[in-house]
């Protein structure tokens, strides 16, 4: 049973685009405001909270809890009508507080999922090119993809 979308392709902007060079590297890495702190994803030109332009990437951990999620059947593009149903989950992380990522749990079926419920990055390498975060239950011990300390 299909249980993830197929996302060969991803079209960064200048704004995203260090997201996703990051995630090549397998690094997690958020935007935080250098004027007020606070993190924000996705990326964004400015600080809602304060209009600042200055911005850091700061490395997340990628563990984090659930916040959110959906399952999707019915495919929003004709590239995902092999991969119905599959999960959107919303992802709370520990170290980046107001920062939440949208991506999808590994290994789940759709009614094994919580708010709540713990996660940790898996990065899904799905082109050379595209290397997604995504997230498991921490359950799933002996990984071969765990997030590199
Ligand atoms: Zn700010």
């Amino acid at each position: 049973m299909p249980l993830l979308p197929d996302l060969e392709t991803i079209h960064p902007d200048v704004h995203t685009a260090p997201f996703w060079e990051a995630c090549k590297r397998r690094e997690l890495r958020l935007q935080r405001c250098t004027a007020c702190g606070r993190f924000r994803q996705p990326p964004l030109p400015g600080c809602p909270h304060c209009g600042s332009t200055g911005v850091e990437w700061t490395r997340s951990s990628g563990r984090g809890r659930v916040f959110s999620y959906t399952i999707v059947h019915h495919p929003a593009m004709p590239s995902l009508k092999g991969s119905v149903p599959y999960n959107v989950i919303v992802v709370e992380l520990d170290d980046a507080p107001g920062a939440r990522l949208i991506s999808n749990l590994l290994d789940t079926q759709p009614g094994e999922i919580e708010v709540g419920m713990r996660v940790e990055l898996s990065w899904d390498e799905v082109s050379p090119d595209v290397v997604l975060p995504r997230f498991r239950r921490p359950s799933h011990a002996g990984s071969s993809r765990e997030p590199a300390s």
